[in-house]
């Protein structure tokens, strides 16, 4: 019908993802990243290049240090162009957004850039502290929904496994939603409020402490105890005759430690409830929770067992102190061979801060886990198998928006990449739900035309600088793409391709 025709026709259709929106003119779609201009689909956040060079040039600098100074502030003499920004092609059969070209210390170097649509990725977070916040393989909520799990505690830190197909698509609606939501914002390095089941409440972001029940958590741990104990055992000597470092993992002792054997320590009597592992070292001394080391202890009284009458003697000085030394207590036996709280002397208390002068300051740490599979490869290649093993090989480097990604042994390209050392807000989302995520792979030029790449779509990095891109500083922690430390081709190139 004629009246139809004319609105539906200032509509065009975005096929950047499976969605496929119909975008009216002015309006953008329904992920927010691309938008209707006049008729012209454009993608909403700019293409973002880091740019690495030389220093910038000393102000005033004169005499024989003069430079030369084109009015570029940073230098930059190469750029790296990430996926921020680029765009997705989908469906899959086309090339990736972003072929370019440049040629990188006398060699030609290609870097495929796409933002892919992570439909089974997820995310590790590592949380400092030594507080329970709940049993491993407990869910991790999201208002109510489930988008993940507690997995291992590890040294000083629990860790949660968020997202995955199971959760992303696996669920209802809601709980696909809710997660592809929670991931996004964990990987924006956004705040996000979990709850665990029969654990604590969480609020979890990136490069910040972790708050746990209301409480940001201040230090992570220095070690276990008996870790603790074989660190400052000889700081302690002399000072006291018995200290217990609670720890909900190993609790130590001193005099019954090794490292208090060592000092030819005498035997304190002194005895801890719990499951004996070696001298000086015991497991289960409390329940997991939120007090002492990682103990539901608020009075560690409750973990020692009465003193023994043959070995213990009155005026036994007794210093009891968590793995972060945030929480201690003194105390002196007395007749009845019972402790009784006491004034702790200068030396032990300098220990106590020496122990929390020890600790790290507590984070979360959120790295962002995706595979690139079959259908991003073939953006990259005709044969996609081959940019797998070409990936392998170290012949092609990845990169999450510039920042190194740990590519995982085994079958397909499963990357890892810590979002700290990304650009700020390299995340987006579609809403089949999935997450969206820069992906970068860069080899030689002539590596890509022997693996099948689109060799007809590179274009010279200059094309594609236009005004409107954003230029970021490269991150000192991250090696540089290019550069050829990262690739195992012999330092002469073989004229391949
Ligand atoms: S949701 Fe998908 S189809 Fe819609 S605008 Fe975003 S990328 Fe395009």
């Amino acid at each position: 019908m004629p009246e139809d025709a004319s609105p539906k026709s200032e509509k065009i259709r975005c096929d950047a993802c499976p969605v496929m929106c119909y975008i009216a003119d002015g309006k953008s779609g329904a992920c927010d990243r691309y938008a209707n201009h006049g008729g012209e689909l454009v993608r909403l956040d700019p293409l973002t290049v880091i740019e690495r060079g030389v220093p910038a040039v000393a102000f005033l600098d004169r005499g024989e240090n003069a430079q030369d100074w084109d009015g570029d502030v940073i230098q930059g003499h190469r750029q790296f162009v990430t996926a921020v920004g680029a765009g997705t092609t989908y469906p899959d059969y086309k090339p990736a957004p972003f072929i370019v070209s440049q040629e990188v210390d006398g060699v030609d170097m290609v870097t495929v850039v796409t933002e892919g649509i992570f439909s089974y990725c997820g995310v590790k977070v590592k949380i400092d502290t030594d507080r329970h916040i709940g049993h491993e393989r407990a869910i991790v909520r999201v208002d109510g929904e489930a988008i993940g799990h507690v997995m291992t505690s590890e040294y000083g830190s629990k860790m949660l496994s968020l997202g995955g197909v199971e959760h992303l698509t696996g669920g209802s609606k809601k709980e696909g939603r809710v997660t592809c939501d929670a991931l996004l914002r964990l990987c924006n390095r956004e705040a996000v409020t979990m709850q665990i089941d029969e654990g604590v409440e969480l609020i979890v972001q990136a490069g910040q402490a972790p708050v746990i029940n209301g409480e940001p958590e201040k230090l992570m741990r220095v070690g276990c105890g008996s870790a603790t104990i074989g660190m400052f055992a000889k700081q302690w000597y002399g000072h006291v005759d018995e200290v217990v470092v609670v720890d909900d993992h190993i609790t130590g002792v001193l005099s019954e430690h090794e490292a208090g054997r060592g000092l030819d320590m005498r035997a304190s009597g002194i005895k801890v409830k719990g499951r004996r592992s070696t001298p000086g070292r015991y497991f289960q001394v409390a329940e997991p929770g939120t007090g002492w080391g990682g103990t539901n202890v608020q009075d560690p009284l409750t973990i020692l067992k009465p003193a023994d009458p043959k070995l213990a003697w009155p005026g036994l000085r007794l210093l009891m102190i968590s793995t972060t030394g945030e929480q201690w207590a003194y105390f002196v036996l007395d007749d009845d061979l019972q402790p009784q709280p006491a004034e702790i002397s200068p030396p032990l208390l300098a220990v106590a801060e020496r122990i929390a002068e020890n600790c790290e300051p507590s984070l979360c740490s959120v790295l962002f886990m995706g595979g690139a599979g079959g259908s991003l490869r073939a953006g990259v290649t005709e044969n996609p198998v081959r940019l797998t093993r070409s990936v392998k090989d170290a012949l092609t480097y990845v990169s999450c928006g510039g920042a190194e990604a740990y590519v995982w042994p085994g079958g397909g390209i499963t990357v890892m990449a810590d979002v700290m050392e990304m650009p700020t807000n390299s995340f987006g989302y579609v809403p089949t739900p999935a997450l969206v995520a820069p992906i970068e792979f860069t080899l030689r030029a002539s590596d890509y035309s022997a693996l099948g790449g689109h060799s007809d779509h590179i274009q010279p990095l200059d094309t594609v600088l236009s005004p409107t891109i954003r230029k970021l500083l490269p991150n000192d922690s991250q090696p540089d793409p290019h550069a050829r430390q990262n690739y195992r081709w012999p330092s002469r190139p073989r004229g391949r391709g």
